[in-house]
This record gives structure tokens, sequence and C-alpha cells, in this order.
């Protein structure tokens, strides 16, 4: 920030775990370890933002892939597709603008499509259709229609941004509750948690967030 102190940050780099009777569905994979091979506009990004991954903290190493049956893409930075590689047998979950995105990349969209598998194109995927009005006046995609994990639109970060309403909760950075009414449509702190959660430089972070039933009527809170 202009005129404020110099200082070194750390943002953790989320990923969450939904899991109900028949599906486990991660919400981001966190960052690769090195090597990336994504070039120039690679080493530009590490040398800005270096992420550290101490180990023990990939998604790999923290949970079976194998038992993970979809992933959600909340976008394409390299702090959510960097363990995408581990998940080929997983249904992958897209906002057709991030299929835009890839197909007509700009410069500030900040990809580096190196670090997609090789098998992204191959993989099954569900391409979220419409949004609708949904929970908290937000735009939603009932992702499987049992009103269980409503995706919302969340433009303004990066091309086909994706948030996630679990169970009555919105996947966010951090704990924190939303409330204490519903979040204003637009404004809504889920929508404003977006961006900031993007500016970090140390990927920890797997959170493992398993929730179960809803409570209707409540605001939503945040998972750890
Ligand atoms: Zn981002």
């Amino acid at each position: 920030m202009r005129g404020g102190p110099r200082e070194r940050r750390r943002f953790p780099s989320n990923v969450f775990r939904y899991a109900d009777a028949g599906r486990r569905v991660l919400y981001d994979t966190g960052y690769a370890p090195s090597p990336w091979r994504t070039g120039l506009a690679g080493r530009i990004y590490r040398r800005l933002l270096p992420p550290v991954i101490d180990p023990g903290e990939t998604i790999a190493a923290q949970l079976d892939p194998t038992d993970v049956t979809h992933v959600v893409l909340s976008h394409l930075h390299p702090d959510h597709i960097g363990g995408l590689v581990h998940f080929p047998h997983a249904t992958l979950v897209l906002h057709p603008a991030l299929l835009t995105t890839l197909a007509h990349p700009r410069l500030t969209d900040g990809v580096l499509a190196g670090l997609l598998p090789d098998w992204f194109d191959r993989a099954r995927r569900i391409v979220v259709g419409e949004f609708g009005p949904g929970p908290f006046g937000l735009a939603t995609h009932d992702l499987f229609g049992d009103d269980s994990y409503h995706l919302v639109d969340l433009p303004g970060h990066a091309r086909g941004h994706l948030g996630a309403l679990v169970a009555g909760h919105a996947l966010a950075r951090r704990r924190r509750r939303l409330g204490p009414g519903p979040p204003r449509p637009g404004g809504s702190d889920a929508r404003r948690a977006a961006p900031d959660h993007c500016r970090r430089r140390r990927a920890s972070a797997y959170r493992k967030a398993t929730a179960r039933g809803r409570a209707p009527g409540r605001p939503p809170a945040a998972l750890p």
C-alpha cells in the first residue's frame, strides 16, 4: 500500500472438502510444489508471491485423492489449481467463463496453463449452465439439484470465478460469520473474501471441512 509500512504477509491457500453419503467434493486444490515448468511467467509469479509448501502440506499428502468424486475449481490462479494433477478420476466442476479464459487467455488473467495436468481437456466435467436467484440473494447454481451445494457466481476477481454455499455455510478463507444478517447481493462478505484470498504467499492449507446437515434460515458462516 502506498505510504504504508513494508512488510511480508502470509496468506493460506485454503482447500475445502465437503462429504455426504455419496460424494466427496473438493473446492480448489492449493499450490503445486516445485518445479512448476511454467516459464518466465511462472518465475515472475514465484518472485512476487513465493509459495511456501512445507512437508505434508500438499493436498495429496492430506487426503486420499482417489476418494474425491468432484473437484470444483473456483478459478485458475496458481494457488487453486496446483494440486489438480492428483485427481484424474474426479469430475471437474467449471464455470463456462473459465473455459473462455483458457481458450483466449489474457495477460491480466494470471493463468499459468502449465500447472494444469495434461489430461485436463479429457477429464469428466460439469460446466455450470445457468445461475439463478439463490440463497441470501446470491446468483447460484444448485450443483446436485438437492440444495446441498450451491455454486455462486462471483464476477470481479477472475473470469469464471465460483464461490460455494455448502449446507448453509460459505466457503471462505478463515472462520468468521458473515452475519448478523444475510449478505447483501453484490456486497456480501463472501464476495469480498474472494479477492484477498489470492494475495497469499504461503500454501499451507488444506482445511478439512466436512459439513453435515443444513441450517435453513440461518445466515451462512465460514467453514474452518
Ligand atoms: Zn485468484
